[in-house]
This record gives structure tokens, C-alpha cells and sequence, in this order.
């Protein structure tokens, strides 16, 4: 299958994600530890950009920028250095951002994802380091707001810019790509997806091979391609009714899912880059071996052996493999020498499926526990352990209780806060798997009792069928499993 792209979509992006795995800021000592912080408690002359103040480099951003450089399959360059970006803003003190401009860290790397029609690559024109500006808090709405206050705590945070080609050609392939993104750098624990302000995407977007509109600051996964849709529709608009896309900078409303006019694209010359004097060029290939060392197996390779190693399904591997903490506590449960199979399928459909149903976000893998937060709110919150996994898994292999008995012991660990194994929730829920003789008189009766639905399935209705398995099912309180009843009660009538 080749997709034809029939609208001529052209989507780049450009991301920045937060180191804030790093413990310390880019240029200063203050701790990047700010989330639960009142405003402007983790600031100091540097990162306030008080006159005199200089900048010391922090060496593990440089390390971070060469890791994530390598796993997208880029080039490293072998000198880099800064720049300073000029710029007024209140959450820019200094008056210039100090980033990187024609001497990128990382150059030429690429992503592959799972795209309109098969595996697709997505190519990274540049990856390179520049500080986080401070943030601003608009009182109520951004319209209505009567006033602005400022947080410096953010300011001064490490921050790796990407750069795409314009290789993408549906939202979906720009969601997917984001997805695959943040997957490798939570592989490369350099960045927590879960903080608030991680990841934020500016997205270049073109109808027909025409006039790129590039949208800013969108803030979610699911922003991203809500604001592609709106924004082909709106150019596709634009031209059929004879006008023309003009070449601008456009703000992603995400209450109304609305893009709207901000201003005409600044060009780079409007900002007068010119060479940081405070920091000096950087030689770094000699670095390059040993953060090479560090880099851990990648989702792709990993879901490769996990084919190999544990015979699941490509889909399941894929499932498994999109977080780092889930793909550990397979892990962790198959090393208990459970059936790799059935683990899988309670992992990455069932349990995986009631997170993604609940909301909630994987955050956390200590070796023994799995823990989950809620998308929006970071009070819902919840873990699931190794052996609870493990006791599910076995209960269900040796057939002790049915799959909607497991899927009931799962729905309940995840949404109470108490502490009861599988076994425990089975027996004061009464899910243990009807006794064979129970079932067997369960279809007696039903077939007795419904005399019409049982002709009319010798007559060739085959939903009568599914009917009479219900009854069954009734009767049994949902503990008999249904195949089993559908085969007795067709043994019973046709022998
Ligand atoms: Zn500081």
C-alpha cells in the first residue's frame, strides 16, 4: 500500500523537551526540582540574569544532548557552541536566551515510525541545547487576564530543541512521531514526560506543497493533532475559496481546538544571533565513546528480542516496549516464570487497555510495584505489584477463574487503594470459576426455560445461540466461562 497524500500535507515539527531529569539547571547550581515550589524559590543571580552574572556550563547537559543525538542515529558534531538569541520578553531577564545556531549539537538523525502505509522515516534536521526562559501566569483566561506574574523557577532549565523535515503527512504520523519520541527519551531517562511543561511542539504545517503556517506552543500529544486538523481544514478552506495561505505564526486555542492569527514569521535575522562570548566552543568527539557506553537497549531492539526471547506478538512487543517502566515490569513478572504469553496479553491489553480507559499515566517502576497517575489530576494515583501480576497470570493459566473474572481483578486493583491480592478480591467477589456440574445445570435449565430461543436456533438463528449462552452466564453469576457453555449447549442440542 503507498499513501497517496492527497491534500499534498507537509507537517514539520519543532520540540522542546525539558532535561528535567538533570538535577541542577544549565548554567547554575539551583535545582530543577521547582514543580511543587512556590514561585521564584529556586533562582539565584544567574538564572535571574543579574547584571555581572555568568554562566558555568553544566557538563551532563552536554552528555544528555550527545545521548539523544546518538539514539535518533545523528551525527555529533565535533565542535559546537552557543549563541546568543536576542529577544525582549519579562520571562527572558538577561534579554537574550543563550542557545545554539549554526553549530548544532546534533545534526542529520531520523525517527521511524509506523506511518500512513507501513514503516515511515522522519528526518531530524537538528537537535541542539538552549535554556529554559522563565514562565508566565496569566491571572484567570490570557484574554481577560488583568495581570501577569512571573516565575523565575523555571528559568535557566535545560532544554534540547528537535528539529523535523517535513516529512510527516497526517496528524496521525505527527502524533505517532511524538509518541515514538518521548518513548526513546524516557529510554534514555534524560526527561519525564509526566511534569508539567515537559514536552511543548511548534508545529509547521502545509496544504497542496504550499506556504507553511507554523502553530505554537501546543502543550499535549492529543493538542498536537487537533491543532494539525483544524489547521489543514482551515488552509484547505482558504484555498477553495480562491485565497491565498499567507506565511504566519499561528496560536493553537486548545479550549475552542482553534487556531488563530498571533503575527507575520519573524525571521532569524530579527534576533541578531551572534556567538555567546561568555562560553567557549566546545571540542567534544573524545566524549563521544563513553556516553556511547551508557546508552541503554532502545524500544525498537527491545521489541525485537522481546519477540525472540519471549515468542509474543509483534503488537503485544510494541505495546509492551511504549514505555519504559511497562516493558521492566513484563519484565518483572516473566522473570517469576510465569507463561510469557498470558502475561502479555493481561499486560499490554487488559491492563494497559484500563489505564488508557481510566486516564491514567504510567509513573513509576521500582523493581517491584508499577505505578500510575492520572493524566489531569496528580491526586489519582495508584500501583499495581510484580506478584499481583504474577498470582492473575497463574490463577488464569491454571484455568481457575475466567478472563472476565481477571479483567474484574484488575479493574478493582486499579481503582481501590487497598492493598488485596488477586486471591482475596477473588474470593470476596466470589469470581472463582464455576464448578463444571454448576454449568452443566445452569444449560439444563436455561434450555428448559426458553423454549422459543431453543427452536429458533435449531430453525438456524445463530444470535439465539448467544442468547441462551447469557442465560447460562446469568445463572452462573458471570463465573462460568463462555465457551464452555456455548459448547455444552450445543452438545446438548445437536449432539
Ligand atoms: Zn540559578
Amino acid at each position: 500500500m503507498v499513501y497517496e497524500n492527497p491534500d499534498g500535507v507537509r507537517i514539520g515539527l519543532e520540540i522542546h523537551i525539558q532535561l528535567n531529569k538533570l538535577k541542577t539547571k544549565m548554567f547554575c547550581g539551583c535545582s530543577t526540582d521547582y514543580h511543587n515550589a512556590a514561585p521564584n524559590t529556586h533562582t539565584c543571580p544567574v538564572c535571574l540574569g543579574l547584571p555581572g552574572a555568568l554562566p558555568v556550563l553544566n557538563k551532563k547537559v552536554v552528555e544528555a544532548a550527545i545521548k539523544v543525538g546518538l539514539a535518533l542515529e545523528g551525527e555529533i558534531a565535533e565542535e559546537t557552541q552557543f549563541h546568543r538569541k536576542n529577544y525582549f520578553y519579562p520571562d527572558l531577564p538577561k534579554g537574550y536566551q543563550i542557545t545554539q545556531y549554526d553549530f548544532p549539537i546534533v545534526s542529520n538523525g531520523k525517527i521511524v515510525i509506523e506511518g500512513e502505509d507501513g514503516e515511515h522515516t522522519v528526518g531530524i534536521t537538528r537537535a541542539h541545547m538552549e535554556e529554559d526562559p522563565g514562565k508566565l501566569v496569566h491571572i484567570g483566561s490570557i484574554e481577560k487576564s488583568k495581570g501577569v506574574l512571573i516565575d523565575y523557577n523555571r528559568s535557566g532549565v535545560s532544554l534540547i530543541e528537535t528539529v523535523t523535515e517535513p516529512d510527516m503527512r497526517s496528524p496521525k504520523e505527527a502524533r505517532r512521531f511524538l509518541d515514538k519520541f518521548r518513548n526513546i527519551l524516557e529510554y534514555l531517562d534524560v526527561f519525564d514526560g509526566n511534569l508539567e511543561g515537559a514536552m511543548r511542539v511548534d508545529a509547521n504545517v502545509s496544504v497542496h506543497w504550499g506556504t507553511r503556517v507554523e502553530v505554537k506552543n501546543i502543550s499535549s500529544h492529543k493538542g498536537v493533532e487537533r491543532a494539525l486538523l483544524y489547521e489543514i481544514m482551515r488552509q484547505k478552506n482558504v484555498i477553495r475559496r480562491g485565497g491565498k495561505v499567507s506565511q504566519e505564526t499561528r496560536h493553537f486555542d486548545e479550549g475552542r481546538g482553534v487556531t488563530l492569527s498571533m503575527r507575520t514569521k519573524e525571521e532569524a535575522e530579527d534576533y541578531r544571533y551572534f556567538r555567546e562570548p561568555d562560553l567557549m566552543p566546545m571540542r567534544i568527539t573524545d566524549w563521544i565513546p563513553a556516553v556511547k557506553e551508557t546508552l541503554p537497549e532502545l524500544p525498537d531492539a527491545k521489541r525485537t528480542r522481546f519477540i525472540e526471547q519471549y515468542g509474543i506478538t509483534d503488537m503485544h512487543a510494541k505495546s509492551l516496549t511504549s514505555k519504559i517502566m511497562l516493558a521492566d515490569f513484563y519484565e518483572g513478572v516473566c522473570a517469576k516464570g510465569v507463561d510469557p504469553k498470558i502475561a502479555a496479553t493481561w499486560t499490554a491489553d487488559v491492563f494497559l487497555g484500563e489505564l488508557n480507559y481510566r486516564d491514567l499515566a504510567i509513573s513509576s517502576y521500582d523493581g517491584e510495584k508499577i505505578g500510575f497517575i492520572h493524566a489531569k489530576d496528580p491526586r489519582i494515583k495508584n500501583s499495581i505489584k510484580v506478584s499481583d501480576m504474577v498470582e492473575l497470570v497463574n490463577l488464569f493459566a491454571e484455568g481457575k477463574i475466567s478472563d472476565r473474572a481477571a479483567v474484574e481483578v484488575i479493574r478493582t486493583m486499579l481503582d481501590t487503594a487497598e492493598e488485596k491480592t488477586p486471591s482475596q478480591i477473588i474470593e470476596e467477589k466470589g469470581l472463582f470459576k464455576a464448578e463444571d456440574d454448576l454449568v452443566t445445570k445452569a444449560v439444563a435449565e436455561t434450555i428448559a426455560e426458553n423454549e422459543a430461543a431453543v427452536q429458533d436456533y435449531l430453525g438456524g438463528t445463530e444470535k439465539s445461540l448467544n442468547f441462551l449462552v447469557g442465560q447460562v452466564m446469568k445463572k452462573t453469576k458471570g463465573t462460568a466461562d463462555a465457551k464452555t457453555a456455548r459448547d455444552l449447549i450445543i452438545k446438548e442440542l445437536k449432539g
